[in-house]
């Protein structure tokens, strides 16, 4: 008998036979005698139409208006699933995150889960019943609600996962596993048995969308057990474990991209000490996250910066940076959207050399520029023009051997 957590994202939940089949899922481990949570995500497209609701009226509204708007959609889904479960005969009841509660900090839009207070839930799952969490939400310390940034939901599943003491976190979504790259580009792109925490953290801090980074980064923190598996067919998925758990380490395990990006270039700032955190301070205040970073040579006691930020951000980093103009002593801000980020990932990079140049030499071949690049022990990334995003992403998973025999 195991304790789980199952969390379906929003294609499982995204109408009511939809529901009525993850009804039917959970019910299956229920009669296999394992205590079960459940995590819901809003039907899909539910949370971007709430969010273009609070764009429309204000682009700069209240960030603590649009948590309240934004957390919605999971409301009426965690509802809509206890009832499937009770229509089935399994004893259930939905859980707002204010309610249980799951208390986060107050960075509203990307709040921190810095507790759950689980007992209740625990003494209930007891019992044989299937608590239906809403994912992506919390209360903040001023009591209000708080989301946890987007795609959220397996954040609160993991979250849940941890403080129930759970044996495993099954992740459901309309993909049936993690891949060596996106299969929609590459059709010969290979489902991965097992990948490690390490690796999958890369990949999805990079663009492979099928988990929410800081959902990996807590898993890997405290060693939950996560499987990424689909809601459509009955077939395994991939595991996500410790390193030590997998055997045969690739070279590169995958080829991940991002075209969420935007690249800022402040010209001409004076080259002094401080002058980064003059940039970077004023961003990290706003939260707006900062990846690749370049600074030029200088000339003349004055050089060039260039950095990353997520596109979604590129309107508030620009407003942040025009507001500190003064302070910063930059002569022109030139903003570039049309960017992305491609990147291999593998552990086995930690103890093989080339691997960076086979794929400059692959990027090279087929006349892509690279703009910018950024390492860590085990990733490549390189930032390109958009258009090229597909054309490098092919040509990089052959060069490294991923492609499945045809
Ligand atoms: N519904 C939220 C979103 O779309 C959270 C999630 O699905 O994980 O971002
Ligand atoms: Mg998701």
């Amino acid at each position: 008998m195991a304790r789980l957590v199952m969390k379906f994202g929003g294609t499982s939940v995204a109408d009511l036979d939809r529901i009525r089949a993850v009804a039917r899922r959970v019910k299956r481990e229920v009669l296999a005698g394992h205590e079960v949570a459940v995590v819901v995500s809003a039907m899909a497209g539910v949370t971007n139409q709430l969010v273009k609701w609070c764009q429309e009226l204000s682009p700069l509204h209240d960030a603590r208006e649009y948590d309240t708007v934004v957390a919605t959609g999971e409301q009426v889904t965690t509802g809509l699933t206890a009832i499937a479960l009770q229509a089935e005969g399994v004893d259930a009841r939905s859980w707002q995150g204010w309610q249980i509660p799951i208390r986060t900090d107050d960075a509203h839009g990307k709040a921190r889960i810095e507790a759950i207070e689980a007992g209740e839930l625990r003494r209930r799952m007891k019992l044989g019943q299937v608590p239906v969490v809403a994912g992506f939400q919390g209360i903040g310390p001023d009591q209000r609600i708080t989301t946890l940034g987007r795609g959220g939901s397996d954040l609160s599943a993991v979250a849940l996962a941890a403080a129930l003491e759970a044996d495993r976190c099954d992740i459901f979504t309309d993909v049936d596993g993690v891949y060596t790259t996106d299969p929609r580009i590459v059709p010969r792109a290979r489902k991965l048995e097992r990948i490690s925490y390490e690796e999958m953290l890369e990949l999805a801090s990079v663009g492979a969308k099928v988990l929410q980074t800081r959902s990996v980064e807590l898993a890997m923190k405290r060693r939950v057990r996560v499987q990424v598996l689909s809601s459509f067919e009955d077939v395994p998925g991939t595991l996500v474990v410790d390193e030590d758990e997998i055997v045969e380490k690739e070279l590169v395990s995958g080829v991940a991209y991002s075209r969420d990006e935007a690249k800022l270039t402040l010209r001409r700032v004076p080259d002094r000490p401080g002058i980064a955190a003059s940039v970077f301070g004023p961003l990290a205040a706003a939260n707006i996250n900062v990846d690749m970073i370049v600074q030029n040579v200088s000339a003349d006691g004055l050089t060039d910066l260039t950095f990353t930020v997520g596109r979604a951000d590129l309107a508030r980093a620009r407003a942040v940076l025009d507001s500190n103009r003064e302070r910063i002593g930059f002569e022109d801000l030139v903003v570039d959207p049309g960017v992305a980020k491609v990147s291999v990932v593998g552990i086995g990079m930690r103890s093989h050399a080339g691997v960076a140049n086979t794929m400059f030499k692959t990027l090279a071949e087929r006349g892509i520029n690279i703009e910018v690049i950024s390492t860590s022990e085990i990733k490549i990334s390189v930032l390109i023009r958009e258009e090229a995003t597909e054309l490098a992403v092919r040509a990089l998973h052959s060069a490294y051997g991923l492609d499945r025999a045809p």
